[in-house]
């Protein structure tokens, strides 16, 4: 009856088709094997339309994927807020996240004053501004403070240990996604000012601080974590109160307004890692890529990539040994991780530009592009390894372009 190779036969095993390009697998994967049998694509059983309208490649995968992995796939729309007077933090840990071994991502909002309260933890903290305006306080292991405020697209490192202050500026307040460099580490698992002082015996305190323990009298009992505060004066006022001192390493770095790395028609790379952000042992490209634009097929040699979705939507392949080939999609506040080594690329699948975030538990960024091997071998390898001729390889790219062209 049908002219398609996938028809069912007398009872007999399924007669498959060869192989094809572009649908490698025997059995052959996909819905291009299903074309005149529909009954093979049905789905009666409980399902959340909602849901799977967004997904359209994890419901109906390109027919190149083959086998499956670990999840790759969460997102901050997901995870529950805790919510307080002043502002929200919510998280996703390794514990939510399997995958995410090596960095814990926290999305937060503090209102304009709102103050996530002194504190410090066992981990580095990155992170990026993606809403308002925020000050932030910090000191360095040789007792230098700092104080600056951020905005959209500002980066801030606190090394292991150092402890700080975040609040929230007029009129909005702020929103950022913090990062650590630990898939462990949790925001309701951080050493608290509160905490401390509250379990300290008052003689304690006051022969510490040279004043009489009444001064305590008042201090909270539980701790603050979040709480609404008064909205501070001007930037340079709090740094002069707090005696910051000129020629310390900056804590912060303006990501979304440094020279691209890379940059064309289709899009561009924007690096923060050690050699222009010192402080930092968290490195990250920020990648904006125009409608038809896509990251070219690469990998990291040094470490687990962790991804944050900004704007826009995108569609991953992750490729492992296996052979696995795996296609999800993100939209913005979704996260994902690529093991390192692992292939990929992203593409913008939207009408409007898409950015992510890459971020690296390493002080370097390191990529491995496959258009750039490529270039750099004899051709006569390349030619024997995919069947191409000379004419074919001369028409490859001559190096590494980041996002290709559009
Ligand atoms: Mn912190
Ligand atoms: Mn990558």
């Amino acid at each position: 009856m049908s002219t398609t190779t996938q028809t069912r036969t007398n009872g007999r095993a399924p007669n498959h088709a060869t192989p094809t390009f572009g649908n490698p697998d025997l059995p052959p994967q996909g819905r291009v094997n299903t074309q005149g049998n529909p009954e093979s694509l049905r789905s009666d059983g409980p399902h959340n339309e909602v849901i799977e309208s967004q997904f359209p490649s994890q419901m109906d995968p390109p027919a190149t994927d083959i086998s499956t992995q670990p999840f790759f796939w969460s997102s901050f729309n997901i995870s529950p807020k805790r919510i307080q007077n002043g502002g929200w933090a919510r998280e996703l840990t390794s514990e939510d996240f399997a995958i995410s071994e090596e960095i814990a991502g926290v999305n937060m909002h503090l209102a304009p004053g709102g103050i996530r309260e002194l504190h410090w933890h066992q981990t580095g903290e990155w992170a990026i501004m993606t809403a308002g305006k925020c000050r932030i306080t910090t000191i360095d292991a040789e007792g230098r403070p700092s104080v600056d405020d951020v905005e959209e697209g500002d980066l801030w490192f606190f090394p292991p240990g150092l402890p700080h202050s975040l609040q929230g500026l007029g009129p909005k307040g702020a929103e950022f996604v913090l990062a650590f460099d630990d898939g462990r580490q949790s925001e309701s698992n951080t050493l608290l000012v509160t905490d401390w002082i509250a379990h300290t015996p008052p003689d304690v305190l006051s022969k510490n601080f040279g004043v009489p323990k009444e001064v305590f009298k008042n201090i909270p009992l539980n701790n603050l974590w979040i709480f609404q505060g008064e909205e501070p004066g001007e930037l340079e006022a709090d740094r002069a109160a707090s005696r910051v001192e000129r020629g310390t390493d900056p804590v912060i770095f303006r990501l979304s307004r440094s020279k691209p790395v890379r940059e064309n028609s289709g899009g561009r790379i924007q690096v923060a890692d050690s050699r222009n952000f010192k402080i930092t042992t968290v490195a990250a490209a920020l990648v904006t890529i125009e409608p038809g634009g896509m990251r070219e097929m690469h990998w990291h040699p040094n470490a687990d990539e962790w991804q944050y979705f900004l704007r826009g939507q995108a569609r991953m392949t992750v490729f492992n040994t296996g052979p696995r080939a795996t296609t999800n999609d993100f939209r913005p506040g979704d996260v994902g991780v690529v093991r390192k080594n692992f292939g990929h690329y992203v593409e913008n699948t939207g009408k409007d530009v898409m950015q992510f975030l890459e971020l690296f538990r390493s002080s370097r960024y390191e990529e491995v592009s496959l258009a750039n091997w490529f270039s750099h071998l004899p051709p006569e390898l390349l030619m024997q390894h995919l069947n191409l001729t000379r004419e074919d390889v001369e028409m490859f790219p001559k190096g590494s372009r980041g996002v290709v062209p559009v």
